[in-house]
């Protein structure tokens, strides 16, 4: 589960590859750019080294090396001719985490079925530029064409795009007819289109699980509920069975692998909760129930409002605005209500993880909004920043590479003109990201 176990699947012959023109193009973006042999020294006016402290240190030096932070002093004396990155009038944090992103397609524009997996993976490489532009280095994928998703994943590991270190799921696991499969196409279409993770039955379920994870799955996503952009009234409870739920979250784990589920009834939160599952994507009708399974469990909740946000908006336009009418009276339904979810899950103290289930560049769709709409839920900037940071480490498996910038980190970091603990609004305006020891945006 960690990108260490997904690097040791790449075929040599990528890293012959990295030694031909690309590494010229692109070695300053790639996560296996050949090690710099000098430390580079970033000069921070303000660093936040750990969100789970929480506080913003003055005038320290970043010393990074290999990608990775090595070493935090006091003030910006460095050696003489050393190679500096002057970040002294910034504020400087860990790289953002999104924990749940469509790299391939998204909700702007649908869910790209009807193009190639080729196309897919095309699009995903323009959507990464943007994620990391923005200041999230690193990313869960969590559904598309598995195909076009590990490939790209396995291109930024390879330094051969740029794009955030990507965690991906590959396809949905869902119940055939119900959230993740191909609906309101006539059936031959269906049956050419279907996703190998589409099943019924716990058999069933189960092989479609281990099939993600043979074709290259990090994490497994599964559909437990009905969802808003099926074109299907199947409404928006529970779907898979208890037994089907169960048979995915045990393969999963007999094959390292964690779960998140995609669930906004309360019936298939509960039923994922108490399978075992590891995490709940939307939870939009969360009970009370619901919420002190959460706890109890000590599980991570992703309430993705910026999804609610944008849907919300879009099933309110006057006209068509590209929903059919089963996803407007869904949209309806669920988008409202994200952000009373939010609000419930961190009144109650449980563990809220940084997800909006969008890539966009636009002013009002920008994923760093998220931060914005979380405040509102009523977390401080504070818990905003940590569901981004450590906790999204924690929540991905990743607490050792990212989340913080203390040494042995990876030397993931983003800067910004004003201090984020007085207006979180200005993560929408990262001024300076590396990823692993390497400038990204200046
Ligand atoms: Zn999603």
């Amino acid at each position: 589960m960690t990108r260490k176990t997904a690097l040791s699947r790449r075929p040599p012959l990528a890293r012959v590859l990295l030694l031909g023109a690309a590494t010229l193009t692109f070695s300053s973006q790639g996560a296996h750019a050949q090690a710099m042999p000098e430390p580079l020294y970033v000069k921070a006016g303000h660093v936040m080294l750990d969100p789970a402290v929480g506080t913003f240190e003055t005038d320290k030096t970043l010393v990074v090396q290999d990608g990775k932070v090595t070493g935090i002093v006091d003030g910006f004396a460095v050696p003489a001719g050393a190679h500096v990155i002057d970040l002294r009038d910034r504020w400087v944090l860990p790289g953002l985490i999104d924990s749940h992103v469509h790299l391939t397609s998204d909700v702007e524009e649908g869910s790209g079925r009807t193009l190639s997996a080729a196309a897919q993976a095309m699009n995903g490489i323009g959507k990464a530029q943007i994620m990391l532009n923005q200041g999230f280095t690193t990313v869960a994928d969590l559904n598309g064409e598995a195909e076009a998703v590990f490939a790209l994943r396995d291109a930024v590991d390879e330094g051969l795009v740029m794009g955030p270190h990507i965690l991906a799921a590959g396809a949905a696991i869902a119940a055939h007819g119900g959230h993740g499969d191909v609906n309101g196409q006539r059936r031959e279409v269906v049956l050419a289109l279907r996703s190998p993770s589409v099943c019924s039955g716990a058999d069933d379920c189960r092989r479609a699980t281990r099939e993600m994870i043979m074709m290259g799955a990090d994490l497994v996503k599964v559909a437990v509920t009905g969802g808003v952009l099926s074109n299907t009234n199947a409404g928006l409870g529970q779907q898979l069975t208890d037994a089907e739920i169960a048979a995915v979250v045990d393969a999963a784990h007999h094959m390292g692998r964690r779960v998140t589920a995609h669930a906004h009834g309360a019936d298939g939160i509960e039923a994922f909760l108490r399978a075992g599952g590891d995490s709940i994507e939307h939870g939009t009708f969360i009970d009370a129930e619901g919420v002190r399974m959460l706890q109890k469990t000590d599980r991570y909740f992703i309430p993705t409002l910026l999804v609610g946000e944008i849907i919300t908006r879009k099933a309110k336009a006057p006209g068509p605005g590209g929903m059919s009418p089963a996803q407007r009276e869904k949209a309806l339904a669920v988008g409202p209500k994200m952000i009373d979810a939010a609000r419930r899950v961190h009144a109650a103290g449980a563990r809220i993880a940084f997800g909006t289930d969008v890539v966009s560049n636009g002013p009002e769709t920008a994923n760093a909004r998220e931060f914005v709409l979380l405040t509102q839920a009523g977390l401080s900037p504070l818990e905003a920043i940590r569901t981004a940071t450590v906790n999204g480490a924690d929540h991905l498996g990743l607490s050792a590479q990212a989340g913080a910038l203390t040494p042995g980190h990876d030397a993931d970091l983003i800067a910004v003109s004003a201090n984020p603990l007085q207006d979180v609004s200005i993560l929408q305006k990262v001024s300076f990201v590396m990823k692993t020891g390497h400038v990204v945006r200046d």
